[in-house]
C-alpha cells in the first residue's frame, strides 16, 4: 500500500496534510497517535469510504477510485471502486456482524455475494476460517450470543474471506472487556505471521512493540515520527511523540 501526498478537508478543516507512507506487502504497520489525529480517516480513506481531496492511494499497485487515462486521472464507477474494495479488508472498533445472521452466514455473504462463489465451496472456506480464529464450534451462533472478542474475530474471519491484499484494522479491540482482548490479539499475531500486509490504529503499545515492522506517529494530520517499534516507543525523538506515550503508556 502507497499512500501518496495524501490530503483529506471536511470543509474548511484539513484533516490529513500530506501523508505519505508505504506499506510492503507482508509488512505489519501500527499507527498511533491522540484522538482526532486522523488515523481513522487515512484508513477510510484506503477503501474509499472518503475521498482523499488530493494525493494518492495505491493497493497492489492500484490507484483507489481513480483510473489513469494517458495523462489524465478519471474518477472510476462505482462498479470498479467496490472491485478494488474487495482488495481491502476492514475491521472496525464495533464489530459491525449482520445481526441476523449466524456467524457462519457472516463470513459466507461476500464471497457468495460479491466473489459469486457457489454456497457449498462459501461454506467450506467459512468453517475453515471461522475454525482458524477459534470459532470452529460456533458457526451457528449469531452474534447476539457471542462476546465481544468471538465477534471481533468472526469480523476477522469475515474479512479474510474476501481474500483481501491489506487487512486494515481500526482499534479493534478498544470496545472489549479486557479479558477478551487478548483472543483477538492472537488472532491478528497468527495472520501477520501468516505473511498478512497489516495496518492497525491501536493502542496496546505491547502488541506494537511485539508485532510491527514500523510504528507511524500521527499528529494533527501530519506523521510525526516513525521507526521500528523498540526505537519509536523506547526511544521518540520528537516532544509530541514522547508526551502521547507517557499519556497512553
Ligand atoms: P480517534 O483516536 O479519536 O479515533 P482519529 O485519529 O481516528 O481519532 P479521525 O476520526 O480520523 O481521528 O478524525 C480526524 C479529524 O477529522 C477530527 O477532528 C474529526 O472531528 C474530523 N472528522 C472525521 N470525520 C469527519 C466528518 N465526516 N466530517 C467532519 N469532520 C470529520
Ligand atoms: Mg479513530
Amino acid at each position: 500500500v502507497n499512500f501518496l501526498n495524501v490530503h483529506k478537508s471536511f470543509g474548511d478543516v484539513e484533516v490529513l496534510k500530506g501523508i505519505n507512507l508505504t506499506v510492503e506487502p507482508s509488512k505489519v504497520v501500527c499507527l498511533i497517535g491522540p484522538s482526532g489525529s486522523g488515523k481513522s480517516t487515512l484508513l477510510r480513506c484506503v477503501n474509499h469510504l472518503e475521498t482523499a481531496t488530493a494525493g494518492a492511494i495505491l493497493v497492489d499497485g492500484q490507484m483507489m477510485g481513480y483510473n489513469v487515462r494517458g495523462d489524465r486521472l478519471v474518477e472510476a464507477s462505482e462498479a470498479e471502486i467496490n472491485k478494488r474494495r474487495e482488495d481491502v479488508g476492514m475491521v472496525f472498533q464495533s464489530f459491525n456482524l449482520f445481526g441476523h445472521m449466524s456467524a457462519l452466514e457472516n463470513v459466507m455473504f461476500g464471497p457468495m455475494r460479491l466473489k459469486k462463489i457457489s454456497r457449498s465451496v462459501a461454506r467450506e472456506q467459512a468453517v475453515a476460517l471461522l475454525t482458524k480464529v477459534g470459532l470452529g464450534d460456533r458457526l451457528e451462533n449469531y452474534p447476539s450470543q457471542l462476546s465481544g472478542g468471538q465477534q471481533q474475530r468472526v469480523a476477522i474471519a469475515r474479512a479474510l474471506a474476501m481474500e483481501p491484499k491489506v487487512m486494515l484494522f481500526d482499534e479493534p479491540t478498544s470496545a472489549l472487556d479486557p479479558e477478551l482482548v487478548g483472543e483477538v490479539l492472537e488472532v491478528m499475531r497468527e495472520l501477520a505471521r501468516s505473511g498478512m500486509t497489516m495496518i492497525v490504529v491501536t493502542h496496546e503499545m505491547s502488541f506494537a512493540r511485539e508485532v510491527a515492522d514500523e510504528v507511524v506517529f500521527m499528529d494533527g494530520g501530519v506523521i510525526v515520527e516513525r521507526g521500528e517499534p523498540e526505537a519509536l516507543l523506547s526511544n521518540p525523538q520528537h516532544e509530541r511523540t514522547r508526551s502521547f506515550l507517557s499519556r497512553v503508556a
